[in-house]
């Protein structure tokens, strides 16, 4: 039974461990490509960078624009999340379940999972080292808002900060606060607001300016 306590059960770290053997065999074909003088490692990690900051949260970026301009679509997505993301097709590789919280004027949402790496992977894509890394992992619960402000966020101490511990069967997205000023963007303009630091909690959406 203890197992199950924090939601992390045996299957989950049956996932762990298949990843980590994916892991290593992805290595062995990066090192044998390497060798060959078939890729130059530096472009697969821009590759890989641009999964975890561009194409990945792109998806996620889409569900926050729409709940930001379509009040019936954020309050679906604030009652079922797992529904309300599919209808735009983004789905789990595993059945796994999305909650999406909402940032407010008083509350600010952090995500993190303290045991391992689970991530909202079918709406940001790869996860960042620093999520997957202890020092995040376990001071994000500790000293949330020691954490956020080293990545630049400082809140009004009067805010509050929930920090949502993700397990294998339920994932985080956190919807950022629509930033002022942009009562007349598109949809498209205001997802390009939408960071992946804003949806894991590590950010706040960027402001009007940086798309206009
Ligand atoms: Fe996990």
């Amino acid at each position: 039974m203890s197992e199950h306590h924090h939601g992390h059960g045996h299957h989950h770290h049956h996932h762990d461990n298949h990843f980590t053997d994916m892991e290593a065999r992805v290595k062995a074909l990066e090192t044998v490509l390497t060798e060959k003088g078939l890729i130059d490692p530096a472009a697969i990690d821009a590759i890989v960078e641009t999964y975890e900051m561009k194409i990945g949260p792109r998806n996620g970026a889409r569900v926050v624009a729409k709940a930001w301009v379509d009040a019936d679509f954020a309050e679906w997505l604030k009652r079922d999340a797992t529904a309300a993301i599919a209808s735009l097709g983004f789905t789990g590789r595993q059945g796994e379940h999305m909650r999406a919280v909402f940032n407010t004027a008083d509350t600010h949402n952090l995500v993190v999972c303290t045991l391992c790496s689970c991530y909202p992977w079918s709406v940001l894509g790869l996860p960042p080292v620093w999520y997957k890394a202890p020092p995040y992992r376990s001071r994000a619960v500790i000293d949330p808002r020691g954490v956020l402000s080293e990545f630049g966020v400082t809140l009004p101490e009067a805010t509050r900060i929930r920090v949502w511990d993700s397990t294998a069967e339920l994932r985080y997205l956190v919807v950022p606060e629509r930033p002022a000023g942009t009562e007349g963007f598109s949809e498209e303009e205001l997802a390009g607001l939408v960071t992946r630091d804003s949806m894991i909690g590590t950010g706040l959406a960027l402001s009007a300016e940086a798309v206009r």
